[in-house]
């Protein structure tokens, strides 16, 4: 067991106590949040009765992120294993904000980062530690299922990612970091995979990422995949990707969508949004797809966020991209919200930032009623509702800019400062 100040002797059905955060929404969900972090994972889960837990933490600041979802305090922060993509974020995390329980896999790791954590742990000797085994945690109504490790000797970091099953009645998620074909084998073996609704693809959706039995016995009817945008490890794999189209799961990325939030209820059915509109319904038992009002609405930060003048359009910059910004071009965007009764074409339109970096949209450019448009500053796929500047550094300066949005004639339609 690392240097962790506190230890404490939990037994199975161990109870996460009173809520720590405000009631976040009238209706009764198990919101899951795959935060878009970059390369790396971060997977924020929030109680019906607003209790929230973190499961890593991506490899840079992230508690402006908690903070755009409501959550001020953890009752329970994970870190699978101490890979810098997973706990990068933990000391910022723990530095601003109040936990009650960090739980690990108990094993060390010698780098500088994971060095941070740990005494980011021993000055905190108020945090109760656990290790990650089998036993049943819960967050109010929530079970947490923490599932048996591999040995220790003879097993990489990856394959010794605290996996654990989340259920709020028939709703199920399986969430286990950057566990490859060795872990899978084994959980599979230990009949401790059930039928998922929600599946995090095994480590960022490799190709080593996941088994035919796996997916056979989880028959997910959503895989998330958390990863970055043009990432280095080829992640996610076409092997992987298609095994999930192939077992009838709908496949969101973080890369491509942005935070992804599947709200499940008791009864099974689930809704995935991202950008802050619906994206997909399920019932539980069968799916259905189509386009629906927005329901499960992901706030902008409420002080980047100024209305326009004279149109019903806002906009503001997500200026601050996880890691290194230049490294992550598309982990800062531009955002452009209706919230106009009509669609609105804005063909030609520009977004420049005080330098004059300008954005010129396609001459088929629409912004849905009651919808939004991000412009991340990097390269990717264009969307109706994505689009890139093709940058490979970053444009937004976070100690802050001036954000322009022009129309096709070059009048200033919103101007936004930071
Ligand atoms: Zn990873």
């Amino acid at each position: 067991m690392p240097g962790v100040a506190a230890s404490a002797e939990v037994l199975g059905g161990q109870s996460l106590g009173e809520p720590a955060s405000p009631v976040l929404a009238a209706d009764s969900v198990l919101r899951i949040t795959f935060l878009d972090v970059g390369q790396g994972d971060a997977v924020l889960l929030q109680a019906p009765d607003g209790r929230a837990a973190l499961i890593d933490s991506g490899r840079g600041r992230i508690v402006h992120l908690l903070r755009e979802f409501g959550v001020h305090e953890l009752d329970l922060l994970i870190a699978t294993h101490p890979h810098a993509d997973h706990i990068g974020g933990m000391v910022e995390v723990l530095d601003s904000l109040p936990v009650r329980f960090y739980m690990d896999n108990g094993q060390p790791h010698t780098t500088a980062t994971y060095g941070r954590l740990l005494a980011a742990l021993d000055a905190r000797p108020e945090i109760t530690y656990l290790e990650a085994t089998p036993r049943t945690l819960t967050l109010g109504e929530v079970e947490i299922e923490v599932l048996p490790l591999l040995p220790r000797f003879g097993t990489g970091f990856d394959d010794r990612s605290v996996a654990v099953v989340v259920r709020y009645g028939d709703f199920t998620a399986f969430l286990s970091g950057d566990s490859e074909v060795r872990q899978l084998t084994y959980l599979v073996g230990r009949d401790a995979v059930p039928r998922t609704t929600l599946l995090k693809a095994p480590h960022h959706g490799s190709d080593n990422g996941f088994t035919w039995e796996f997916l056979d016995a989880a028959a997910p009817q959503v895989v998330v995949v958390s990863v970055g945008g043009n990432n280095s490890y080829g992640h996610p794999g076409p092997a992987a990707l298609r095994a999930f189209e192939a077992v009838g799961a709908t496949v969101f990325r973080t890369d491509l969508h942005g935070h992804v939030s599947v709200s499940g209820r008791e009864n099974g059915e689930y809704e995935v949004a991202h950008g802050g509109r619906v994206a997909h319904r399920g019932t539980g038992s069968g799916v259905s797809e189509g386009p629906h009002p927005p329901s499960v609405r992901a706030a902008p930060p409420d002080d980047l966020s100024r209305a326009a003048g004279g149109v019903g359009l806002r906009l503001w910059v997500q200026a601050d991209a996880p890691g290194d910004d230049h490294r992550n071009p598309n982990g800062e965007y531009a955002v452009i919200e209706s919230m106009e009764a009509e669609d609105r074409p804005i063909g030609d339109w520009s977004l420049c930032d005080a330098a004059n970096q300008c954005f010129r949209f396609p001459s088929n450019a629409v912004l849905e009623a009651g919808g939004e448009i991000r412009v991340h500053t990097g390269s990717g796929d264009v969307s109706a509702s994505r689009y890139y500047m093709g940058r490979s550094r970053a444009v937004w300066n976070n100690g802050g800019d001036t954000a322009t949005l022009y129309d096709d004639t070059g009048r200033v339609v919103i101007v936004f400062d930071y």
